[in-house]
């Protein structure tokens, strides 16, 4: 009996794993172009998944893997490259493998998500902070590894790569922390994603080596062990980042193919418009991240169409890169004048069009994002977050589908301040909202409602399904402790939840929910209740 328990969580701990190594790969691909040894690394990282996963009894798992494999036979079909179709289908299920709990296990030990296959580096200068942060990254686990000489780094980088590494410009020495971090990266095919840290704020020329030694990010002042994990999360699940999408307007059907080519081999997902008239239709349709357009096309010139693009609001900001074999300076500023934002000039090397998009379309998003986030969480602020529902709604009327809407509010939230200090009440809000992040859907839209309170719109979900996900996170979030002097805090959370129903407007919903919300106060906190 106990052996076959042990034999048990034996099979789950091998298809964490499995999933995890399928989602390494995947993320790989972000950062380099695909290639023959991307593919058998899926492939065999799938195959090995679907073994454990049948073996272990987890349907879910395997369907994805069969899923996987289905596309690797398309693009092996495909002599080897990827198509905008493949790309999306691929992310699509690499996406739901991240979000694909298991089923056996015990709800309270299991993560949702799977945990990084590898650990995180820390190598920072002042030991308390490293210890700190590595606690930090358990409670949500992932595990992390702290080092206090240049000696004890390279031997664990000789043995494993990690994640992730956190590096201090100064570990070891003023400086040194970035030499060692560049010759680290030499000779990987795969760099590793590092994200440096500086005590004091530092010059331009550091943070521009920090960037040549594969910085991702740079932090200074003092490290905030939320934001680091944000930002982890995001560098190393694939989860977060969907395909960049980018519309190619070319009047050459040859040229339009090879750009197609170049970038779909980078993951990266395309539609193709010969006719440049019909720009403003597919905008609104395909919704790129990203437009390159031709200079010279017999019916309008890029410039030209560049105008009409900024024209709707809608694509303001949307980066618009001009593709030509146009090299005469002052024309190409002039067309930069016109609405464009670069200026790659044919023929271009494959590997400097996917640099200039890649850069492109992650800056865009992330002023995007600036623009209606709440900056201590990153989630929605209280207008966009109404915005959305009123979207959601929209789409349940016409779909005929069911819509459930949460409001949740951290309880004795002001005992938190008191007790702790606001700096660690805020720690608490960004925990709530980055484990919220972790544990709904993609779908699912999160706001930062007010102070301390949240805002979820679950669309899809009937209030019985809503009460039950938000439950599971209420009993979990209410075991994570966060270290704290003179005692560890843990801190629970009250929920109330609304369902759209024929008549109902987005002003009742929030009140209904609301009131459903202080029906979970009064009755003592720590609970889900429905209207
Ligand atoms: P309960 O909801 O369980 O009834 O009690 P509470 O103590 O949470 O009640 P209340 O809503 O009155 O207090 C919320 C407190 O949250 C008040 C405010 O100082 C604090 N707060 C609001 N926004 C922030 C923030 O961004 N950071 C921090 N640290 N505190 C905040
Ligand atoms: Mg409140
Ligand atoms: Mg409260």
């Amino acid at each position: 009996m106990a052996d076959q328990e042990e034999l048990k969580q034996h099979f789950a701990q091998r298809v964490i794993h499995q999933a995890r190594e399928v989602l390494d790969v995947w993320q790989q691909l972000q950062r380099g172009e695909w290639s023959e040894r991307h593919h058998s690394a899926l492939d065999d990282a799938t195959q090995r998944l679907r073994r454990f996963a049948e073996r272990f009894e987890q349907p879910e798992h395997s369907a994805l893997a069969i899923g996987i494999e289905d596309c690797l036979g398309d693009i092996r079909d495909n002599r080897g490259r990827l198509s905008s179709e493949t790309i999306a289908t691929l992310s699509q299920l690499i996406y739901r493998l991240a979000r694909t709990g298991l089923r056996h296990n015990d709800p309270l030990t299991q993560p949702f998500l799977p945990p990084l296959s590898k650990p995180v580096y820390l190598a920072l200068q002042n030991d308390q902070r490293a210890d700190y942060l590595m606690r930090q990254l358990e409670f949500f686990s992932m595990s992390a590894q702290a080092f206090d000489s240049e000696m004890a780094f390279r031997a664990a980088m000789h043995q494993r790569h990690p994640a992730a590494i956190v590096m201090d410009v100064d570990f070891t020495g003023p400086g040194a922390g970035l030499r060692l971090a560049e010759q680290v990266q030499q000779g990987l095919e795969d760099k590793l994603p590092i994200l440096f840290f500086s005590h004091s704020e530092t010059d331009t020329p550091t943070r521009l080596a920090a960037v040549r030694a594969g910085g991702l990010e740079f932090f200074t002042g003092t490290l905030d062990a939320s934001t680091l994990l944000e930002k982890i999360e995001i560098f190393t699940r694939t989860a977060h980042s969907e395909p960049i999408r980018v519309l190619i307007v070319d009047d050459s059907r040859a040229q339009a193919t090879h750009t197609e080519r170049v970038l779909n081999n980078a993951g990266i997902i395309t539609r193709m418009l010969i006719e440049p008239i019909q720009a403003i239709g597919a905008l609104a349709e395909f919704q790129p991240d990203l437009i390159i357009l031709d200079m010279y096309m017999p019916d309008c010139m890029g410039t030209e169409l560049a105008k009409v693009i900024r024209q709707h609001e809608r694509y303001v900001s949307v980066p618009i890169i001009y593709l030509s074999a146009e090299d005469d300076l002052d024309k190409q500023l002039d067309a930069m004048g016109e609405g464009g934002d670069d200026f790659l000039t044919k023929p271009i090397k494959p590997s400097h069009l996917i640099a200039t998009v890649r850069t492109r379309a992650a800056r865009a998003r992330s002023l995007k994002a600036r623009i209606v986030r709440d900056s201590l969480t990153g989630l929605y602020n209280h207008t966009h977050s109404l915005q959305l529902l009123e979207d959601a709604r929209f789409q349940a009327r016409r779909d005929n589908r069911p819509l459930s809407f949460a409001m949740l509010d951290i309880d004795h939230f002001k005992r938190v301040n008191d007790t702790y200090g606001h700096p660690m009440g805020d720690r608490v809000i960004r925990s709530l909202a980055l484990f919220l992040k972790q544990r709904l859907r993609k779908t699912d839209h999160i706001g930062r409602y007010g102070g301390e309170e949240f805002a979820v719109v679950l669309p899809d979900t009937p209030v019985e399904a809503a009460c039950k996900v938000l439950n599971d996170i209420r009993q979990r979030f209410a075991e994570l402790r966060f270290p704290a002097q003179p005692q560890d805090l843990s801190c629970t959370f009250s929920c109330g939840i609304s369902e759209l129903s024929a008549d109902t407007d987005v002003k009742t919903l929030t009140q209904q929910a609301d009131e459903a919300l202080y029906r979970a106060k009064r009755s003592g906190r720590n609970r889900v209740e429905r209207f």
